[in-house]
Parts: structure tokens; sequence; C-alpha cells
């Protein structure tokens, strides 16, 4: 538990109190202690006692010791069982507060979005005080679009959805194996639909089981070889396939339906070519059919080294030497995280001890700067502290190499947000658009050129600044950056959060140039996310020698010691 999950929960209730029509006076309390415990520079761990920060009064206090203790809220449970399930859904109508919702429900006793969408259609929304024509017409597009399924959902969604079933899988009855296949399990950006294989005791049974878990929406069809169903995760819905196999097929079947479909284009080609046939039972030769019993085995059979699902994606990678391509267990450090100081959820400590656990050798803090106020951005007077509390870590923990750095903003206009002066007392320098999303592509060139030709920024983060299915980015002439960036000795970052991607396998594959695969951990969690910015640099079969953070200690060392 962090400080966000307290400040989630603090403004959870006074949302649905608002919902419930509760006292105003009540719910301000509830949004100021949100605000003071946002604003308070400390971690949870590190917070003794919360009536002792100001706006935080007697009852809330009690309601954090509760969660604290208990992982849940009596306030919260209450409420949740007195507001209709209708009106939270209405929180994702962009025109609508929680205020106003609590008025159209009292005066016109609406409880669901089916209800508001026809009372919108009959014009009853618009009799409300503080609700016009205008309003109303945009309440009646905002449902239709919500009502609207996405095609495709980005991974960090696809990824809930996946452990929804598979926590419903754990518990099922009578499964004996099963996996997530095709684009899940290739960690693809983004996925229409979810396909898991299973093998199970029983299919009539499982499926009974299974379609009791309270995430199953409706049943499509059910069958003896597949059972396909909708199921909804907060409030989001999404096709889910299963089909059931015997042992034997099992892991000819889940490489079929793990894809890609160029990939298994390729590998039938290459069976085609020993007269062999690859179907989802086995290999098929003139008399027999081949089966295995791992995957692994199905990849030898064809005198090909396991080819992680992650890299299955042009066909490429069955004709590339794959044994020198970054993994996972390559990576020795994470160069880009945020604390307490910006806009992290926990000390400087609390990340050092996060980066030891999970065995890295060395590790750099790059806090927000100045110009980035939404983040709490550092200024220099800040930043000299935080490289104080570094330097005095650095004896406690010999274990790992910790060095002084900052995820700087490169300005509007180009000019960068610290000082040279500034900038040579860090070991390392990120510099990042943050701002002024919608310029031209000349002017965002501008500002990137200038921070590569900086000669204390060794690393651009998230190149594209997309966000994966709400963002597009802003406009970057990538075949420039990636040449500027090789002529000036900067890294160029593929950001590992599944939200951004950033750059992503189609930008750098082929490519030539140094590149880091970084978390931007906002939280220690976060430090886990490193295997889908791996992905992105498998799909891209980049070798680990062109990635920065595979370094060993010593030679990471020496490399921020020489400079640019
Ligand atoms: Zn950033
Ligand atoms: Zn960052």
């Amino acid at each position: 538990m962090t400080k966000k999950d307290i400040i989630v929960l603090l403004e959870t209730i006074a949302t649905y109190m608002e919902l419930s029509l509760e006292n105003p006076f009540k719910v301000s309390a509830y949004r100021k202690a949100a605000n003071s415990i946002e604003a308070d520079g400390r971690s949870l761990s590190e917070i003794d006692d919360f009536s002792e920060i100001k706006g935080i009064g007697k009852g809330v206090n009690e309601v954090i010791w509760e969660y604290l203790d208990a992982g849940s809220s009596t306030v919260l449970d209450d409420l949740k069982n007195t507001v209709p399930e209708g009106l939270v859904r209405m929180l994702k109508i962009p025109s609508l507060g929680p205020k106003k919702i609590a008025k159209i429900n009292k005066e016109l006793a609406i409880t669901t979005m089916e209800e508001l969408k026809e009372a919108c259609q009959n014009g009853r929304v618009s009799t409300l005080s503080g609700f016009g024509k205008k309003t109303e017409e945009n309440i009646f597009q905002a449902i239709e679009d919500l009502q609207e399924r996405p095609e495709r959902y980005p991974i960090d969604k696809i990824t809930l959805f996946k452990k929804a079933v598979e926590r419903v899988l754990e518990d099922a009855d009578g499964v004996i194996r099963y996996d997530a296949a095709g684009s899940v399990r290739r960690l693809k950006e983004t996925s229409g639909d979810l396909d898991f294989i299973i093998q199970v005791e029983d299919v009539s049974a499982f499926t009974d089981s299974f379609l009791n878990a309270p995430i199953v929406r409706e049943t499509v069809a059910r069958g003896e070889k597949k059972l396909s169903v909708i199921i909804e995760v907060d409030m989001d819905e999404i096709n889910a396939d299963f089909r059931f196999v015997t042992g034997e097929e099992y892991f000819t079947t889940l490489h079929h339906f793990t894809g890609s479909k160029a990939h298994n284009v390729k590998m039938r080609q290459i069976a085609k070519s020993r007269g062999e046939k690859i179907s989802e039972y086995g290999i098929e030769s003139d008399d027999e059919v081949v089966t295995f019993d791992s995957e692994a085995g199905f990849f030898n059979h064809f005198d090909l080294p396991y080819i992680p699902p992650a890299m299955r994606e042009t066909g490429e990678e069955t004709e590339t030497d794959i044994s020198e391509i970054v993994g996972l267990s390559d990576i020795k450090g994470d160069l880009h995280m945020h604390t307490v100081y910006s806009d992290g959820a926990y000390s400087v400590r609390e990340m050092v001890e996060a980066c030891i656990n999970r065995g890295y050798a060395y590790m750099i803090i790059t806090d927000h700067s100045k110009s980035l106020r939404v983040a709490n951005g550092l200024d220099e007077k800040r930043l000299f502290n935080q490289i104080e509390e570094i330097k005095n870590l650095r004896d406690e923990f010999p274990e790992i190499d910790i060095y002084t750095g900052t995820e700087m903003d490169i300005l509007k206009d180009g000019t960068l947000d610290f000082s040279n002066d500034i900038l040579k007392e860090l070991d390392y320098v990120i510099a990042a658009i943050h701002s002024s999303f919608s310029q031209t592509e000349a002017e965002i060139m501008h500002r990137l050129k200038t921070a590569c030709e900086n000669p204390y920024v060794r690393h651009i983060a998230h190149p594209t600044g997309r966000i994966i299915g709400s963002r597009a980015g802003y406009p970057v002439d990538m075949n420039a950056l990636i040449e500027i960036a090789g002529d000036t000795n900067t890294v160029l970052e593929v950001n590992a959060n599944p939200k951004r991607l950033d750059l992503s396998a189609d930008h750098i594959r082929h490519s030539d140039i140094r590149l880091t695969v970084n978390t931007d951990a906002h939280h220690s969690d976060h430090l886990e996310l490193m295997e889908y910015g791996v992905s992105v640099l498998q799909k891209g079969l980049i070798e680990k020698n062109h990635v920065l953070n595979t370094f060993s200690r010593e030679d990471f060392r020496k490399w921020v010691k020489k400079g640019k």
C-alpha cells in the first residue's frame, strides 16, 4: 500500500458521498485530506501520525487507519452498498461530475446509463436547472461512444483482463494447465480479445464452474472444443475464447494460437521444405503425427532455438541468430525513476531497496525538473538536497551504484530547464518533452536536437510522448532523431511503461544506435514493468550490446564517468 492508495481511497469516498448527496462539508473534508497527503513530501512509511498533517481531522484519520490496518474501509463499503452502480458508471461521461449525476438521480429518478440515454432523447435532462440543450446532446453522444466497445485495448488494460481471468482459472474445477495465447502472450501493444489454451479434466464441469465467476457477463458459445464468453472488468468488456486441448496437442496448439500470422506462415514454409505439415495437433509427415511436451521441443524439431513469444512478429526471427538478442535477465539497472521529491510514491531509500531486491547493479534517480509543476518538479535547491541524500545512501548500500540524475524538461523554445552549471553536478541527465505537444515537427525537432547537442544530456526519455490508445504524441522525424542521437552520442529510450512503449518496436527495428530500456517507475512495483520494455527490444530483434543498461557495473561506471 502507498500514499497514492490512501489518496485514491479518500477521493473515492468523496465522490461516492457526492453521488449520495452527502453534506458538502463532509465531502470537502475528504478532498482536503487527500490534497494534504499529496502535498506532504514523505512516503507512506515515513508518516507516523496522519492527524498531525494539516487538513486531516479525527474522522478521516480513523478511516485512513482502518484502511491501513484492514485493507478495506467500512465507510466506503457502506457507500458502495447505497449508491446504485449505474451512477458510478455515469462518472465516465466527460461532461458529468458527481454533483450533476446526483441531481439527475434525485430529480429524474434515473439509476442506469440506458435510462439516462432515453431521458436525453426525450428532452427531460435539459429541463433540469444547470443543464442546457447542448449539455444534453453531449451526454447522449458520450453514452453512445461509451457503449461502443473499443476494437482493441492497450496492453496495460489487456493485462488487467488477463489477470482477472487467470485468478478465476486458478480456482476453477479440474484445470490441469492453461496459457494465454494470441497477441496478449506476445505482449503486443494492443489486443482485441483474449485467447486461452486450456487442458481440463472434464470440459462440462469446468465450464459450469467458470461461468459462475462474477467477471463472466455473457456466454457467447459453449462446446466440447471451445468456450466463448464476454468478460467484464472495471466496467469494460472483452471477448475471451478458451480452446480445450488434450495433453499431446497442447504445445502445438499453443504455438499455433500464439501467432503472429507472419511467424506461423514462416514456420509452415520451413515445415513444407522438409516435407512436413504443421497443424494445430502436431507436425504431420507421411505416416505419423509428432507431438511435443514443450514449445521448445516444437522449435527444436525444426533445428531452431526456442523463440520467445515477444519475438514472434515479422517472421524474420526464424532466420535470425537470436542468441544475442536482449532478454530480461540481461538488464543490470534501471536508469529512469521517480521518488516523492517529484511525483513518485516512494522515497529515494525505498527505491534503492526495491532496486536491490531486483538484483540490480546500478540505478539512477531521475525526478522531474522545476518547470514541470504538475509533477512537483525540483528546483536547484531541492535537487541539491536530493544529491546530498543520495551521497549519504551510497555508504549504506554498497551492493548497488546509486547515481544522481534528473529527467529535465526540454522547454517550449528548445532551452533546457537547468543550466550547464547545474547539469555538470549530476552523474546522468535525461531530457524529455512534457509540454506543447501541438507544435510543428520542425519545432519539436529543434527541441530534441538542442537537447541531444547539450554536452550533459545522455538520454532522451519517451522520445515521441505517445500514450497507447489515448494520445498520439508529438510529431517526430524519427529517422532524423536517430541520426542526431547517433552523431551526438545520445541514447534513446524504450520506455517500458505499458501505457507508453516509446520508442516502439517499429522505430527501433534494424536501427543501429544505442538504446536504453527503463520503467520510468513512479512506484516501486513499477520496476516490474521492465518485461514490457524488453519485449519491445525483442520485437525489434535488438542485441544486448546495443542496450546501455545491459552493461556490467564497472563498464557502466566507466561509461558514466567518461561523459559524452
Ligand atoms: Zn517523462
Ligand atoms: Zn519519468
